[in-house]
């Protein structure tokens, strides 16, 4: 059981209402239940936090950092344990859910020692000191998904807490278990109570809290419709980074190591069961190499272990929710009726009843102006298309709205260099799967993939977003 933490306390919504998560690889299992919220529920969380968060914002930077490295510490006590919570709420793999589980205090670190280095400037001036000085924003909102319910929040909660914000923390309905988890975790080691607050709910949550004009600034990461939908309604005069969908490729070209690129096109098209934001969902193959690649994708892709992700050897587990299997499946179908040749998958294992479970399916024949080549699917699907150059791989990698993780393999670094130069997209990929980032670099996409407004993890970008730049005049 979870429950909302407002003004210091533990407590349910205002309305008593409660609702359940249960686990996608046997949904006969409630994972827990958690308060529904509604605007009430949000206007008391932001009411809080105004009010509480001047003694964090007072407590200086040495102090902030020792509190983040301290919840790092506490993320890290008993790593198998949160692991094993975030498989039966989430559904990942549990190899898998260690990799985040570890991630995020290195995560944590990072912001900490972000922390101490929110630096402003001093200018030339004719006469006197003319300097600029970083204040905290004031209220933060963040809004996450579901599908990172632990390294997502490390990268909202930790930069907007190092600045010296407080922060009011809308994660996703699906996985509240995890959320409450980041919140002990930060309270514990020390950030006030008045300046953190956790308001379980969907959309309707998110959407008040965006509303509500006490919040300085959003950050959030989920799809490009709702993230479009918070653009507007925050407006010009407050903040938001937004962190969209994708629909990423990998282009393979004649000289690509097939091996190698078979290995990493499976990885990154269904590693998480294809729901990670960078995930590959198109495989732009040059006609030399695209039937032997096809086929090693095939072979590989059905050679994946599908299962309950807390099994030993199970490499994919279910889809999260029902709404993912669904539309997982509707784009399969999509997929057939448009023409394409499926391959392989598709549809869900023969011996499995009570979970969301499906097969990865490998779609080929795919027209690059098609809805299977075009809209994100968030699923273990991949669409092979095809193409005669370079130049056209790199036209038909941009042809979509998104811009988010574009990979290429071939041994030609000049051409793997002038891709990325030539590619629109935030994060490019050079024999690479397009997941799997570094934690200490930027992290964005650009056209339909985020705001562009801030890079995630990047130092000057991350204070500039958390914080407010006020020029300051002095005269002896
Ligand atoms: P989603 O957009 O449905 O929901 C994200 C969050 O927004 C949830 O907490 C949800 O409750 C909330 N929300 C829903 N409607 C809202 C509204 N009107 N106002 C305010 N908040 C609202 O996304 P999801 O299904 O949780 O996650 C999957 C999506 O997230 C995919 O599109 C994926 O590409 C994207 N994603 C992007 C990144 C990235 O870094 N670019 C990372 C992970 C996931």
């Amino acid at each position: 059981m979870t429950e909302n933490f407002i003004g210091g306390v533990w407590t349910g919504a205002e309305s008593g209402r409660r609702f359940e998560r249960r686990n996608p690889a046997d949904t006969r299992s409630v994972v827990a239940t958690a308060p529904d919220s509604a605007a009430a529920d949000v206007a008391a969380a932001v009411g809080a936090v105004e009010a509480g968060r001047h003694e964090w914002a007072a407590a200086g930077p040495e102090k902030r950092a020792e509190v983040l490295n301290a919840a790092a510490a506490v993320l890290e006590r008993d790593p198998e344990k949160l692991a094993a919570e975030l498989v039966a709420e989430e559904g990942k793999t549990f190899g898998e859910a260690l990799g985040e589980v570890r991630r995020t205090p290195a995560n944590l670190r990072f912001y900490a020692s972000e922390a101490l280095r929110m630096t402003g400037r001093t200018y030339p001036a004719a006469s006197g000191l003319v300097y600029t000085a970083r204040q905290p924003v004031g209220v933060v909102a963040a809004i996450t998904p579901w599908n990172f319910p632990l390294n997502i929040p490390s990268r909202k909660l930790g930069p907007a807490l190092a600045a010296g914000n407080g922060v009011v923390y809308k994660p996703s309905e699906v996985t509240p278990v995890l959320a409450m988890r980041m919140v002990e975790a930060l309270l514990e080691a020390g950030v006030p109570k008045g300046a953190l607050a956790l308001v379980h709910g969907g959309g309707e949550v998110g959407a008040a809290l965006v509303g509500d004009p006490r919040v300085s600034a959003v950050t959030f990461t989920g799809s490009t419709a709702v993230g479009e939908r918070i653009h507007s309604a925050v407006g010009p005069d407050r903040r938001t980074q937004l962190e969209l969908g994708g629909k990423n490729a990998v282009v393979v070209l004649e000289d690509a190591d097939l091996d190698r690129a078979a290995d990493l096109i499976v990885r990154g098209a269904f590693g998480l069961t294809g729901q990670a934001c960078t995930g590959t969902s198109r495989v732009i193959a040059h006609t030399d190499v695209h039937d032997a690649l096809l086929e090693r994708v095939v072979a590989r892709t059905e050679a994946l272990t599908i299962g309950d992700g807390m099994t030993d050897g199970v490499q994919l587990g279910p889809l999260a929710t029902q709404e993912q299997y669904d539309k997982t499946r509707r784009y399969v179908q999509l997929g057939l009726d448009e023409g394409a040749r499926l391959h392989t998958g598709g549809q869900p294992p023969a011996d499995v009843e009570h979970g969301y479970f499906l097969e990865p399916a490998v779609f080929s024949g795919v027209a690059p102006d098609s809805r299977l080549a075009q809209e994100e699917v968030f699923g273990p699907l991949v669409a092979f298309l095809e193409v005669a150059s370079f130049a056209e791989a790199v036209e038909v990698a941009d042809a979509t709205p998104y811009g988010l993780s574009t990979g290429i393999v071939t041994g030609d670094l000049g051409r793997a260099l002038a891709f990325a130069e030539q590619v629109t997209s935030g994060l490019v990929k050079i024999n690479q799967p397009t997941t799997g980032m570094a934690g200490n670099a930027p992290f964005g996409g650009l056209k339909a993939s985020s705001t562009q407004t801030s890079k995630e993890q990047a130092g000057e970008q991350m204070s500039q977003f958390y914080t407010a730049e006020k020029t300051v005049y002095v005269s002896p």
